[in-house]
This record gives C-alpha cells, sequence and structure tokens, in this order.
C-alpha cells in the first residue's frame, strides 16, 4: 500500500493497515484513527473506487469521521473504518477471512455495517473474531441493523430544526436508501411533504409509494423545500452545488457532506443553516457500540434521542462565537480527545 503518512487525508491516524486475500480476490483497507476514548468502532463499506488511492482517502476521511462521531455522541468508543474496494466471488469466504484480519488487530478494531455491507457479512466475521457488532441479538438486547436508529436520529434531528415539527413542511431526500427510506417514512407518517431522487429505481419507487415526489438525481439539491437532506454518498456539498442549494436548512444522514472544509463557510456565506452530519448521524453508531459493550435497547433509544438536543446546542454554539456549525462541532470533539488523551 502507498505510504498514508504522507497522503493529504493523514490526521495523526494510529495505523491503516491492507487487508484481503488474493486467492480469494478481495482486498481492502482499515484505517485505524484513534483508540483514546475506546476500541476504534467503524462500518465496512464495500465500494468500486477508480484507484486505489481513493480507497485509502476515503478510509482516512470516514474513519477520522468516525473518532468525532463516537467522540461527540459521548460513546467509549474511537474511530476506524473499513473499505473493500476489491470483492471475491465467493462473499462468506472472504468475509469469513477479513474476520481473522480483523481479529488479528487484537481488538483495536470493531467492525459493523456500512454501505453495501449486511447483517450476513457481519455474521461470517463473527464466525472469526468478537471485534464485530450489527447482528441482531435477542431479550431488548442492542444490536442488529444499525440504519433504524440513524433514521431515527436524523428525523429528530429535522424536526427539532424545523421548530418542533415537521407537518406539511417540504423535505427533500437525497438517497432513499436504509437510512433515506427510514427517515421518509418517519417524515411520511409525521405528514411532511417529501421530494426524492435516488440513481436505484428500485429504492426511488419505494418512497414515491410514500407520496414522495421523484426528481432527477442531478437536481434534488436545487429544489425549492424547507430543508434538503443529504442521505446517499458524501462530499455532496461542494462549490458546484452549495449556490444552486433551494432550502435554507441541511440535515441528512450521508458521512463527510462537506467536500473541503471552506463548504462550511460556503453554507454559512449563503445563510444556510448546516447541521454537522457526525452530531446528526450518530444513531447507527450508538446502536453498535451498545451492542458491543452489551447495553439494552431502551439505553439506544435514550442515547439516540440525545442526538437532536446535541445538535441544537452546537447549532447554539456556533451563533454565539460567530463559527460554522461544523467548527463548532469539531472544537467540542478536539476538547474531548484532548481530556481523554490527557486522563
Ligand atoms: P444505502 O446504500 O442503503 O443507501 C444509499 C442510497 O443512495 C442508495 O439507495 C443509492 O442508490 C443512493 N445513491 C447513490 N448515489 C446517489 C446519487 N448521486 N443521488 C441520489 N442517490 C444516490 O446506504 P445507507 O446505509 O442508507 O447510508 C446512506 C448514507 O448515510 C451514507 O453516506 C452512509 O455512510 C451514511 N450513514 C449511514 C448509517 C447507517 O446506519 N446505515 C449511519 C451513519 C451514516
Amino acid at each position: 500500500m502507498m505510504n498514508w503518512k504522507t497522503h493529504p487525508s493523514y490526521d495523526g491516524h494510529e495505523d491503516v493497515v491492507a487487508v484481503g486475500d488474493e486467492a480469494l480476490g478481495f482486498a481492502g483497507i482499515v484505517a485505524i484513527h484513534s483508540t483514546a476514548l475506546g476500541p476504534s468502532g467503524g462500518g465496512v463499506r464495500i465500494w468500486n473506487y477508480a484507484r486505489e488511492d481513493d480507497a485509502l482517502t476515503d478510509a482516512l476521511r470516514l474513519s477520522r469521521g468516525m473518532t468525532y462521531k463516537n467522540a461527540m455522541a459521548e460513546l467509549p468508543m474511537g474511530g476506524g473504518k473499513t473499505v473493500i474496494y476489491k470483492m471475491g466471488p465467493d462473499r462468506t469466504a472472504c468475509f469469513e477471512k477479513f474476520g481473522e484480519q480483523v481479529d488479528a488487530l487484537g481488538g483495536r478494531y470493531v467492525a459493523a455495517e456500512d454501505v453495501g455491507a449486511t447483517v450476513n457479512d457481519m455474521r461470517a466475521i463473527a464466525r472469526k473474531t468478537a471485534y464485530v457488532s450489527g447482528i441482531p441479538k435477542e431479550g431488548g438486547q442492542a444490536g442488529g441493523d444499525p440504519s433504524p436508529w440513524t433514521s431515527l436520529g436524523v428525523y429528530l434531528s429535522v424536526k427539532s430544526v424545523l421548530g418542533g415539527s415537521v407537518a406539511g413542511r417540504t423535505i427533500a431526500v437525497q438517497g432513499t436508501g436504509a437510512v433515506g427510506f427510514g427517515l421518509c417514512k418517519l417524515l411520511a407518517e409525521d405528514g411532511a411533504k417529501l421530494i426524492v431522487a435516488d440513481v436505484n429505481a428500485k429504492n426511488l419507487e419505494r418512497a414515491v409509494a410514500l407520496g414522495g415526489q421523484a426528481v432527477d438525481v442531478d437536481r434534488i439539491h436545487t429544489v425549492s423545500a424547507d430543508l434538503f437532506s443529504p442521505c446517499a454518498l458524501g462530499a455532496g456539498l461542494n462549490a458546484r452545488t452549495i449556490p444552486e442549494l433551494g432550502a435554507p436548512i441541511v440535515c441528512g444522514a450521508a458521512n463527510n457532506q462537506l467536500e473541503v472544509e471552506e463548504d462550511g463557510a460556503r453554507l454559512q456565506a449563503r445563510g444556510i443553516i448546516y447541521a454537522p452530519d457526525y452530531v446528526v448521524n450518530a444513531g447507527g453508531i450508538i446502536s453498535v457500540s451498545a451492542e458491543y459493550i452489551g447495553e439494552s435497547e431502551a439505553a439506544v433509544d435514550a442515547r439516540v434521542r440525545a442526538i437532536a438536543p446535541r445538535l441544537m446546542k452546537v447549532l447554539e454554539t456556533a451563533k454565539a462565537q460567530n463559527v460554522t456549525p461544523h467548527q463548532a462541532a469539531d472544537a467540542i470533539v478536539r476538547e474531548r480527545l484532548a481530556a481523554a488523551r490527557k486522563a
């Protein structure tokens, strides 16, 4: 693997490890950003990248993001991420092998689902290591697919930034996958008007069945709405899209929504309120973390319900200090990490 310590996305990462197996035909990267607050937790993303460097960039950025997300959510976990950029034909065998490789990391990294990975994949990993989460449990124990919890956290955040109610409000949802569709369901039940877009026709259709108005994927961020909710992939807020945004508030699930740091200032300059992604989308990792440490579903529910009040506090702090919301959030996290390192 290329030298990650000189990579532009390197940010003091503790370790970056190549995983995979040539005979099985799979390859990936585990990035461990920080274990200051606990084992590094973060999902397994399966994606096709044009170049191996793009996969490394994603692993570095996403693992750092997990450190910030977990610290912000007050979880006893650090930040890590796996990116699998090549999947072999025998998926189960690949994930079992990957389980062995996660085990060899000795608990510095705990795997779970992210884009492209399923509960079955986690079960295959679990046959080889205990350092995995995201597997359904019984008897009120936390566990299983984390995305409904992410949807709930996003929904409650959307509701809060809109002043406590979504009834009659128009929400533009970009990406109606696991989280986006769950969000659409909660919003529709509450009387919101939905505008939706997805590159996957099947995923789009089920959101349309909820009453959502479908628009082109290239236009969803431009439609006139009360709130724009990015729930597809990252970097959707950038120099090209920000001038075109049709809503005064952005609040969604996608990781790394700002393409570059300055995009936060670009949003601010347009008077658009940006709910920092990692504050809003912590529901899934809250469930994953609770499962790993053996908490109950009730504890997960309580932690997820703390997201929206936390978001409002971050937005207030940003306003009071005249900084962007993500700068305010980052400052809170850095303080927490520094305190943990000192302790
Ligand atoms: P998913 O794969 O189920 O859904 C993503 C959806 O986005 C898919 O339907 C896909 O077709 C669609 N999409 C891709 N490119 C698009 C485009 N250009 N325009 C419109 N739609 C597009 O994934 P998910 O689990 O719902 O996650 C969505 C986002 O939320 C990701 O950024 C993920 O990292 C983030 N997130 C997910 C969780 C979780 O619990 N699953 C937790 C935190 C953050």
